[in-house]
């Protein structure tokens, strides 16, 4: 098992785009800021998307221009094509994720294209950024998205998974996640489809798991990560955002719940966990309607909790 951990917070990209309340700039800047304050050391900070389908992210490059003046952090965004990655280099972003869902009906319904066009676009943005300079490239990854399932088209063969994994790489992409977008997987399933993507594509292209908690497995499915060698966990504090498909359902991995199974089990994500706690109380201001997840907030951290790079 690996021993440190990244953990990369998603809240102010996936959490903000999911709930109807637009945050006003000044708290998300301060809300990355106190995150990267408690040892995060990535943040996906928002995306590229035209204004008028997500007027939640619009500011999106004066949120990237904010966080790139924090040192020492991973400035990641979202992007859903060549127009999106452009804006996200111009704003300077360390790392964009271009989704690819694997159901080809989600696909149509969400980006309105299919495996073929996404491919595509994947092509122009990798040889746009390969005419870069090297140190204003950013990472690019490829996101598959409904890898474990899918709300419309149920499951989503382990084939097209480890099919679309190749195909982004071929297209260009410096690496491939892999998201449960739908919080249908379970750790036996995690296990078995990072195995097979990473056979297809290599151990060092697959490092990243997207994982959401609506049935109650997210952490199950992490540790089942963690078993097979997976070193990036994506989550959102306070779980920010729900489920859409699930009222009253957490979404996303609860951030400080997942900082504190890892560094309760000896897995140092450099994150100070009573920091990050107080974190929680800017969206609580900033969002007094939205319903806040996790059971960590709740408890509190059990008595003598000694994080892993406490211990000797
Ligand atoms: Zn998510």
């Amino acid at each position: 098992m690996p021993t440190r951990i990244l953990v990369s917070e998603v809240g102010p990209r996936d959490g903000l785009q999911s709930i109807r309340s637009i945050m006003p700039l000044e708290a998300k800047c301060a809300w990355i800021s106190a995150e990267a304050a408690a040892g995060v050391r990535e943040i996906e900070v928002g995306s590229f998307v035209r204004p008028d389908l997500l007027p939640q992210l619009a500011d999106t490059a004066a949120v990237v221009r904010h966080a790139r003046t924090i040192p020492d952090l991973t400035v990641a965004v979202l992007v859903p094509n060549l127009k999106g990655a452009q804006l996200a280099v111009e704003a300077g972003a360390h790392k964009i994720t271009l989704p690819l869902s694997a159901s080809e009906t989600h696909s149509l319904k969400n980006l309105r294209r299919t495996h073929a066009q996404v491919l595509d676009e994947v092509c122009s943005i990798a040889t746009m950024l390969r005419e870069l300079p090297a140190e204003s490239r950013p990472h690019f990854e490829g996101g598959i998205s409904t890898a474990f399932g899918c709300t419309i088209e149920g499951d989503v063969p382990e084939r097209t998974i480890v099919e679309l994994a190749e195909k982004l790489m071929h297209a260009g992409c410096d690496e491939v996640g892999l998201a449960d977008t739908s919080g249908y997987a379970n750790p036996a399933q995690v296990k078995r489809l990072v195995k097979a993507v990473r056979a297809a594509v290599g151990e060092t292209a697959l490092n990243g798991l997207h994982l959401h908690n609506t049935r109650g497995l997210g952490l199950a499915n992490v540790l089942a990560g963690l078993d097979v060698g997976i070193t990036t966990f994506d989550s959102s504090l306070g779980g920010l955002g729900g489920c859409p498909f699930a009222p009253g359902a957490s979404g996303n991995v609860v951030t400080e719940d997942l900082v504190f199974m890892l560094e309760a089990m000896g897995l140092d994500t450099g994150i100070d966990l009573e920091r990050l706690l107080q974190v929680r109380g800017i969206l609580l201001n900033a969002l007094p309607q939205e319903p806040m997840y996790g059971f960590v907030p709740e408890a509190g951290l059990p008595l003598g909790f000694t994080p892993a790079s406490r211990r000797t």
